[in-house]
């Protein structure tokens, strides 16, 4: 539905966005993820005709939005917008959502209906007559996406719509994406900086790098195979490292990192450069054993250098020649009587390590 063709915008003598090419397909929650000025909000306004790309295309259902002039007011009346800062007009509430069906000359009792029952979806029935401006963040929020909704846009984008408000807000906003989307069929484009929100709401992400999409694809594939070693820091892959298969046979490797061999499931093939991607999760500590074991996979011997909590888990860093970051339940931090010093073997799966080639980074 959204074709995204080598879309590059420059400001001045900067490159923001340099070669973005993907597509949204129709009533999907396609989300871009992205570090803080990767050019999310800039793509956003692209699509919503608030800028004009300064090379390639961006096309809605087979039409280069930017092509043809004409059409722009067609096309912006596809589209609903939510800003990231909460922003109202100094009205009445009633008055900020109906903004957009006065535009359309709307008859004042339809105008009515619809206000009413978008007040009721965004959970603000009986707010219509109060000041706007009187609200606190995450109401205006709400009160915005009626704005955007009132008008049925077949698009609604949200440029990191939650930024600002406070959990309870970002939780209402979040049900709400769900429930427009599925109630409504709306296809809807948002963006964050916050990858677990990407994950909880979005059918498809695509993840917005040095200016162009270093990876799209569902949750599950952004999260656990990433693309690249860029993407896998940024989707939260704590350890990352580098080395250089040696050894490939039948789809096992062998890599060579320096300190230590790992197995690995991989493609790649002997002499090649890579990057291994291993979960915090999928890192098992144990005691420090003697002797050899069988088993499918890596064991490590190695000594802790720190156990930090982290919400309801301990992440245990253990040197094995190299950084490896694990994270236990608090209990089984006291059950194995990790600390500082303690000497224990860490231990993976060949499966659980995810294998990319090595970047330029
Ligand atoms: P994000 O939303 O991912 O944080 P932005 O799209 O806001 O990123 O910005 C990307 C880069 O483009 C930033 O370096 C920003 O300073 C720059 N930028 C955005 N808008 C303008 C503009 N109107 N003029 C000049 N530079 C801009
Ligand atoms: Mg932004």
């Amino acid at each position: 539905m959204i074709e995204f063709e080598d879309v590059s915008k420059r400001f001045d003598d900067k490159a923001v966005l340099a070669g973005v090419t993907g597509r949204v397909e129709q009533g999907e929650i396609f989300a871009v993820i992205g570090p803080s000025g990767a050019g999310k909000s800039t793509l956003l306004r692209l699509v919503d005709l608030l800028d004009t790309p300064t090379g390639g295309a961006i096309r809605i259902d087979g039409t280069d939005i930017h092509a043809d002039k004409g059409q722009s007011l067609s096309i912006r009346r596809m589209m609903g917008m939510v800003f990231q800062k909460p922003a109202v007009f100094n009205t009445t509430v009633a008055e900020n959502i109906a903004v957009g069906l006065r535009f359309r000359a709307a008859d004042e009792r339809a105008i009515r209906e619809k206000v009413e029952d978008a007040l009721e979806i965004v959970g603000l029935a009986g707010y219509g007559e109060r000041r706007a401006r009187t609200l606190s963040g995450g109401e205006m929020q709400r009160v915005a996406l009626a704005r955007a909704m009132v008008i049925e846009p077949e698009v609604l984008l949200m440029d990191e719509p939650t930024a600002n408000l406070d959990p309870v807000s970002v939780e209402k906003i979040e049900d709400l994406v769900i429930r427009i989307n599925r109630d409504l069929g709306t296809t809807i484009v948002f963006s964050t900086h916050d990858m677990y929100q990407g994950q909880r709401l979005a059918h498809r992400i695509g993840v917005l790098m040095d200016g162009a999409f270093a990876q799209v694809g569902t949750p599950r594939e952004v999260f656990t195979l990433p693309a690249s070693r860029n993407v896998a820091r940024f989707v939260g892959i704590e350890n990352v490292v580098d080395g250089v298969v040696v050894a490939a046979e039948d789809g096992m490797s062998a890599v060579d990192i320096g300190s230590a061999r790992i197995r690995t499931r991989s493609p790649f093939s002997r002499g090649e450069r890579v990057s291994l991607c291993i979960r915090s999760e999928d890192i098992r500590i144990a005691p420090a054993i003697r002797g050899r074991r069988v088993f499918d996979g890596n064991i490590l011997p190695g000594t802790v250098t720190s156990v930090v909590p982290r919400g309801p888990f301990s992440r245990v860093t253990v040197d094995c020649g190299f950084p490896l970051s694990s994270v236990l339940s608090w209990k089984a931090v006291e059950d194995l009587d990790l600390r500082e010093g303690s000497q224990v073997t860490a231990s993976f799966t060949a499966a659980s390590v995810h294998v990319v080639r090595a970047g330029e980074d």
